[in-house]
């Protein structure tokens, strides 16, 4: 993944120039068939960072406007399908105002202070997946006295006033439930939640409104043993209260639930196939003889399984760059090639889907996978966020339906083998998972912006051993799956 520049995009659509065309070109957005919701929005002030969700993908459009500065986010498609929103600020970022610009655009404004402005080239737009978006802005600035042109934009949604204080509730109690499998908010009033895992933080994080603390509120008692770990109540601004969990080890979140209006629910699940995987570890991994397997996994005409790795970005798409401009397309190029060339000791056909530094895009990859009925279809990818963060570092696994117990598997090896930090097992809509047939899954290695990481990727020991981690995993996996 990497973060895109706004203003690079833009110039390929010059009768446009006065819109900030965002194009991104690694994930694939199909246009949504029915309404889709805005799911959640954040603004991090101290970060100047915007992060919105949406149920369907959506392809954001920006535009910047004057007197005052604001950045005007139009998301096509999208149905805000509730009252106009507008959160104020003490900062340059003056307010965040979320409105339905018409019937089939939510409008996200985000106006700064009097007298300041914005570098254009500086914003940047990042697809998290298509679904989710990080929209960043440079620290704005005084305006000189000739402030470049920019362009009036359509009337803005202005905000109704906030309704009666009386409809927020008081979150009551947080606690487990008799059988630790269930974690349950409690209000005393209606609520409504959204979820989501918090990547800065790294805690799964719910968001209740219209909501707040009650003094006596009650947090759950947490014994060592049991599913979770650490568990935060915070009151993030006056209707918003955040509750912030840690899982314990091998314990995987499952869905949240509303079987109230005053009740939200988090399942908690043993991860049972994690801990089968475990325990198959010390097994050799040459003991694999896919001859002998009596297995419905799916093999090429040879009578060999086909396992395809699929090594991110190539060519003129550097994917993340990071620190000391460390690029990943040629961290992921290395470690993928050696996952090839590990699997194929093993008797699997490891096919990459590009071998080389070339441009690729993601159907050809998909149809690969598709056309040589793979058993597995694993992506290779490096992480970034900003360069003012080398702090965050860690290994993140993909999957979308099927690929669950594929991601387990490789990213435990890999947590095990290399040391890396761990940063979950993560359901996202990642094209190449939505779109190939089999179980895939997409490792993303490292942070190339991580201090930690970006060290150690640039290591070719460390790529070694990361390869054969992910190796090791992919092997454990057709094992378990031939019921070996
Ligand atoms: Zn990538």
């Amino acid at each position: 993944m990497r973060w895109f520049n706004s203003q690079q995009q833009s110039r390929r659509f010059d009768q446009f120039s006065y819109f900030l065309l965002v194009s991104l070109f690694s994930i694939l957005v199909a246009a949504p068939a029915k309404a889709a919701r805005l799911e959640s929005w954040r603004f991090n002030a101290s970060q100047n960072q915007l992060e919105i969700t949406t149920d369907e993908g959506v392809q954001p459009k920006a535009q910047l406007v004057s007197d005052p500065t604001r950045l005007v986010i139009d998301l096509p498609g999208i149905v805000l399908g509730r009252p106009v929103i507008n959160e104020s600020m003490s900062g340059t970022v003056r307010s965040v105002r979320i409105g339905q610009f018409d019937r089939n655009t939510t409008r996200i404004v985000m106006e700064l202070a009097p007298g300041y402005t914005l570098e254009p080239s500086q914003i940047k737009f990042r697809g998290i997946t298509d679904r989710r978006w990080l929209i960043k802005l440079p620290t704005p600035q005084l305006a000189s006295t000739s402030t470049p042109p920019i362009v009036v934009a359509p009337k803005v949604p202005t905000a109704p006033s906030r309704s009666a204080e009386s409809e927020i509730a008081a979150i009551e109690s947080v606690e487990l439930n008799g059988s630790s499998n269930q974690l349950m908010i409690q209000a005393s009033k209606p609520i409504r939640y959204t979820s989501r895992w918090d990547r800065s933080l790294a805690l799964y994080r719910i968001e209740i409104s219209p909501a707040q603390l009650s003094n006596s509120v009650k947090g759950p008692q947490l014994g060592s043993g049991g599913p979770i770990s650490r568990v935060k109540l915070r009151q993030e601004n006056s209707q918003t209260v955040a509750v912030l969990i840690q899982p314990a080890t091998g314990v995987e979140l499952g869905q949240v639930n509303q079987p109230s209006q005053r009740l939200v629910t988090l399942e908690l699940q043993r991860a049972r196939s994690l801990q089968s995987a475990t325990t198959a570890a010390p097994r050799a991994m040459n003991v694999f003889n896919p001859a002998v397997a009596t297995t419905q996994l799916p093999r090429s005409p040879n009578g060999r399984m086909v396992v395809i790795i699929d090594p991110g970005h190539g060519g003129p798409d550097p994917g993340a760059i990071g620190i000391n401009g460390l690029q990943e397309k040629g961290i992921v190029l290395d470690i993928g090639n050696q996952v090839a060339v590990s699997l194929q000791r093993q008797g699997i056909q490891a096919l990459l889907t590009r071998a080389d530094d070339r441009d690729l895009d993601l159907d050809p990859r998909v149809q690969m996978a598709e056309q040589s009925n793979a058993a597995v279809f694993v992506s290779i990818h490096a992480n970034s966020i900003s360069l003012s963060r080398p702090d965050v570092n860690g290994l993140e696994t993909y999957y979308y339906d099927s690929g669950r117990g594929l991601a387990q598997t490789i990213h435990q090896n890999v947590l095990q083998l290399t040391g890396v930090g761990d940063r979950g097992v993560r359901k996202a809509r990642f094209y190449v998972l939505r779109k190939t047939s089999m179980p895939s899954v997409l490792v993303e290695v490292g942070f190339v912006t991580g201090r930690d990481d970006a060290s150690r990727l640039s290591n070719p020991a460390y790529r070694t051993q990361m390869a054969d981690a992910i190796a090791r995993g992919i092997l454990q996996y057709l094992q378990q799956a031939a019921g070996l």
